[in-house]
This record gives C-alpha cells, sequence and structure tokens, in this order.
C-alpha cells in the first residue's frame, strides 16, 4: 500500500529524547468543561502520583467559552512541575486538540482521556500493564456503558460498519481512553490530515495493538459536546478518512442499475413489437425513477464527501491556533 510506503521512510526509532523527559504524558482535550475540571484534578493527580513514575499532564483547551481556560491556568500555578497547557485560538474539535497535545508532549508512552470523568483516571494503570506486555497502541472498551441508549446501539451499528468497509478492529471506537506508544505518536505527526480520527490513525502504525476493558461513568458535570448530527459527521471523517470503498460500490452499482435498466429497455421494447403499444406501469417507472433518484443524490453527496476533504487538504490551512502554551522552562 503506498500509505504505508510513504511513512516507512520515517526515521521513529531515532527519535532523540532528553534526560529529563517524563516517563508518561497524558493528554486532555476540554472544552466547556468548566463543572467538572475541579473533580477531574482531584481525581487525575493523586492517580498519577500513585504509578511512581516521571509523568506530565497536557490539557489543551480547545476555544472554551467557559471558564475552563482560566482554571487550566489556575492548576498550571499550583502544579507547574507536572502540568502543561496548550490554549488554542478557537473551537478546533476534540481530535485536532489531541493532535496538538501530541505534537507538544515529551513523555515515552501517551495516554489520551477525556476530561469529563468517564472514563476514571485510575484505569490509566491498566493500559501502562498492557504496555508493559509490548503492545505499543492499547485502546479501551467501556464496561457498561453509560451512554444513552440510542447511542450504545448507533455505534455498535457503526462498529460492524466501519470493520467491513475499513479492516480496522475497534471493539468500541468512542472510548477515549487510549494509550499509544512514543514510536505510534512521532507517526501520528507526521500526518498532515485535517480531519482524522486518532484512534483509527493509531491502528495503521501500530505493531501490536490491544484492547483492555475499562470502567465508565456517567459524565460526573455538564453535559456531551456530540449532537447527533456530529457523531454522523465523525462516522462519516471515520469511514471516508480511512477507505475508499464507499465510492468504488457506487460504481460497482453504477453498473449493475445500468444492465438492469438494460435490460428493462430491452423488454419494452420487445413487448412494443411484439403486443403493440401499452398502456399501465407509468406508477412502476415513477417508482424506478425516484428510486434511481434517491441513489444518485446519494452518490453525489459521497462524491462530495471526498471532494470536500480534497478540498481541505489542499487549502493546507494549519489545523490550529495557538494562542499560548503555559509550560516551564526544560531544563538544559
Ligand atoms: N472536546 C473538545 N473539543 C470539542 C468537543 C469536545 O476538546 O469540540 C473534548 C471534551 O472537553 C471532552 C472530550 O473532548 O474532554 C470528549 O467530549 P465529550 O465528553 O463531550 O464526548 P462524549 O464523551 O460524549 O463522546
Ligand atoms: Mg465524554
Amino acid at each position: 500500500m503506498s500509505f504505508q510506503k510513504a511513512v516507512g521512510s520515517v526515521d521513529v526509532e531515532n527519535f532523540t529524547r532528553a534526560p529529563d523527559d517524563p516517563a508518561l504524558s497524558v493528554v486532555i482535550p476540554v472544552y466547556n468543561e468548566e463543572a467538572g475540571l475541579a473533580a477531574l484534578f482531584d481525581r487525575l493527580y493523586p492517580a498519577l502520583d500513585a504509578l511512581n513514575l516521571s509523568y506530565e499532564v497536557v490539557f489543551i483547551n480547545d476555544g472554551s467559552r467557559d471558564r475552563s481556560a482560566a482554571m487550566l491556568a489556575q492548576q498550571f500555578e499550583r502544579r507547574p512541575d507536572v502540568t502543561r497547557v496548550i490554549l488554542f485560538n478557537g473551537n478546533f474539535g476534540q481530535h485536532r486538540a489531541i493532535l496538538a497535545g501530541f505534537e507538544h508532549c515529551r513523555g515515552d508512552r501517551v495516554v489520551t482521556l477525556d476530561a469529563d470523568l468517564q472514563n476514571p483516571p485510575e484505569d490509566i494503570k491498566l493500559l501502562l500493564d498492557a504496555m508493559d506486555l509490548g503492545h505499543d497502541c492499547v485502546g479501551s472498551i467501556r464496561r457498561d456503558r453509560q451512554d444513552a441508549a440510542w447511542r450504545r446501539w448507533a455505534s455498535r451499528a457503526m462498529n460492524k460498519l466501519r470493520h467491513r468497509l475499513t479492516g480496522i478492529v475497534m471493539t468500541d471506537h468512542g472510548s477515549m481512553l487510549r494509550a499509544y506508544s512514543r514510536n505510534v505518536v512521532q507517526l501520528i505527526n507526521q500526518c498532515n490530515e485535517m480531519n482524522t480520527f486518532i484512534p483509527a490513525l493509531a491502528l495503521q502504525f501500530s505493531r501490536n495493538p490491544t484492547e483492555v476493558v475499562v470502567n465508565h461513568e456517567e459524565r460526573h458535570a455538564g453535559e456531551s459536546k456530540y449532537s447527533f448530527y456530529s457523531l454522523v459527521r465523525l462516522n462519516f471523517d471515520l469511514v471516508t478518512g480511512f477507505s475508499l470503498l464507499p465510492l468504488q460500490a457506487f460504481s460497482m452499482m453504477g453498473i449493475v442499475v445500468s444492465l438492469l435498466s438494460g435490460l428493462l429497455f430491452v423488454v419494452l421494447a420487445a413487448r412494443r413489437l411484439i403486443l403493440g403499444p401499452e398502456e399501465g406501469g407509468v406508477f412502476t417507472l415513477f417508482a424506478l425513477m425516484f428510486l434511481l433518484m434517491g441513489l444518485t443524490l446519494f452518490g453525489i453527496g459521497l462524491l462530495g464527501e471526498y471532494i470536500g476533504r480534497i478540498y481541505q487538504e489542499v487549502r493546507a490551512r494549519p489545523r490550529y491556533v495557538i494562542n499560548a502554551v503555559l509550560e516551564r522552562k526544560r531544563r538544559t
């Protein structure tokens, strides 16, 4: 695959690390989470201290319109040794926020976590244990998922479809508590895609991925930032970003439909010649026509999905704009 060939030239093994680089980076995107941040700090830091390793927490404020940015700055003052805060200039979305975190973090292992405490920070240990066994990409599966029933059902259906379309095996793609090795993060950092889905991208680079079961709690405070519409968008990104199959399926369908309508034409022409002029069948024709029109519209929309992506890539605007980074100067 040309995709793999292109990244094959990246020399990830030679990434040099400074002596004071931490063993673990925890990357957390934050968007309007003022209600839950205090609780997050209270649980996250003790959980990380208990791991007995050097760590850093990288928060990315994704253009929150509430007090989140100020609260993150406060937390930076409190724990400057292990906290770094990236302040975005606007709302660029969860995945771009994580990408910014990846580009700035220095840890040997990188864990992503949601700010809403839906995944308990204590479970980071489970991911690290799996990495100790040699896995370079550890996903998570939510036990007793605490989300609305329609979301559980929708994500199960989407999982099956995605597996079929992209070949990416991910039991629970909505679970963002995940761990990646430095190699995988470096490779992700080489990708310049505008809209991506990080867990899927990571799986393309991972040599030895695995999944572990983690706990899932109700959102601690605030509400989900994802509406039904943005979930649909996310899934389009996921499928069109990693597979050309939908487009190819359309050309196949085009062939089948042309063959069938060719056949229909032959039958109708034969009837005209043998039986003479006939009436009726208008509504059948209407039904057929509407079906085909629907399919055509869907096809055009699908084409638009890909063209839109191409347009975004070609424009090559910055993926995100950073206002400021709060961090302690590196010892050199
Ligand atoms: N988030 C973000 N930018 C956004 C939307 C969400 O950084 O535009 C963050 C949000 O603060 C949270 C994480 O991404 O830390 C997941 O969001 P949320 O909990 O709303 O998603 P859900 O758990 O409902 O899928
Ligand atoms: Mg959440």
